[in-house]
Order: C-alpha cells, then structure tokens, then sequence
C-alpha cells in the first residue's frame, strides 16, 4: 500500500486546528439525536431489497460534525460485516490521505456512504437502490450542513452532482453544494489501490494535490 507524504510541520498545525475544531464544529447534543433517529429508521429499513440481504446496516462513521463530510459509495463486503464504512485496506489508505494533512477521520471528518446497505458482489447500486436511500443522506447532509463535502468516487459524484463526467475529469474541482457547502470529488482509495504509481500525474499524486487544496479550504475556515 502506498503513503501520502506531507511535512511534519503540517500535522502540528492538525493539533491545533483538532483543539479548536473540537470546539467550534463538532455537533449538538440535539442534532446527534436527530441523526440517531435516523440511524434507528435505516436499521429496520426495507425500502429497496438490499435490506433483505445486508448483514448489517453501514450508516456513518467519525465524528458528526460541521465541517467536513465524506460520502463514499456503497459498502462493501467488510463494512457490511462490520457495519461501519470504509473498514479495510481502503480505508486504510483514507486514514493515511487524511493524516498526509494533519487530519484524523476518526476525528475530523463525518463519514457515511451513498448507500446504507450493500449490493450483492459489491455491483453498482440500481438508481432505484440510490433513490429509495437518498432521504437518509438528505437527512445527514441537512443535520449537520458540512461546510466541505468531498464526494468520494464515480458513485457518489453521480449521485449528488447528477454528472456523467468521468471523476478523472472531474477531481479536484470545487463546487456548489448545499447550504453554501463546497464540494470536491476526489478519488476513492480503492482505486489508487489499483493504480500504485506515485508519478506526477499519476492517481496518487492528484490526490495528493486534491488533499492539499482541502486542508487549505478547511483552514481557513478556522
Ligand atoms: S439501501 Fe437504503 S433504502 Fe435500501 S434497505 Fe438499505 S437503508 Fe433502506
């Protein structure tokens, strides 16, 4: 598995800002009730036939916060397993993309995924799939309006943005995203997991650039 670099420098400024994050942006009490509601509907769920078949609804990990989302695709065989996305060697690598810039996703970032409930074989989920779980996502985005969301992989960029852009095109580009948010598609690990090259130009190192222009966002909104 590959690392992303960064300066030590950096991850000292990640202490800082974690202390005032902790402060400023974690959730309330009431909106933490708010998103357990919706926890409790997504784990009796049967609203597209993927609840027949989980073994465990997948539904957020990290801290809810104001800040900064992540929406990755659909679980997968270990998060439905364990019930929590982005478990693995994936995730993983999204722990080191994070720490590369001083951030820790079990602390700094919200995590939940397009869809709660895994499709068998890990296939595309069905648009009817992404239509009968979007009000969950909604409920999520709306809770906590995160001021950066960072759609993460072809699945979650087709779903929020509605584009058909391919995310190689499409990475690293800030848009409008709800409540005032600024949303960034950015690679999903599993495919720099594919793409092991840290070549200029390569996956990993546009990720690498697409981490730094987040941290620079999410700084100054300090
Ligand atoms: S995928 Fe979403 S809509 Fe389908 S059963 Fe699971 S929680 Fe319900």
């Amino acid at each position: 598995m590959g690392t992303l670099h960064a300066p030590d420098k950096i991850n000292n400024v990640g202490i800082t800002n974690l202390q005032n994050f902790i402060v400023m942006y974690e959730a309330t009490q009431e909106e933490k009730e708010k998103l357990n509601q919706i926890y409790q509907k997504c784990l009796k769920c049967q609203k597209c036939p993927l609840g027949k078949t989980r073994t465990n609804t997948v539904f957020s990990a990290g801290i809810p916060n104001h800040k900064l989302m992540l929406i990755g695709e659909a679980p997968g065989y270990y998060e439905d397993m364990k019930g929590e996305p982005f478990v693995g060697k994936a995730g993983q690598l999204l722990d080191k993309i994070f720490a590369s810039v001083g951030l820790s996703r079990q602390k700094d970032v919200y995590i939940c995924n397009t869809l709660k409930c895994r499709p068998p074989d890990n296939r595309d989920p069905l648009p009817e799939e992404k239509e009968a779980c979007r009000e969950y996502l909604d409920a999520q985005i709306e809770i906590l309006k995160p001021r950066i969301i960072l759609l993460c992989g072809r699945v979650a960029v087709q779903s929020i943005l509605g584009s058909a852009q391919g995310i190689t095109k499409i990475r690293g580009k800030w848009f409008a995203g709800p409540n005032n948010s600024k949303m960034m598609p950015i690679f999903h690990p599993s495919y720099l997991l594919r793409n092991d090259s840290r070549e200029k130009g390569s996956p990993k190192w546009l990720m690498w650039q697409d981490i730094q222009e987040i941290k620079r966002i999410y700084s100054q909104m300090d």
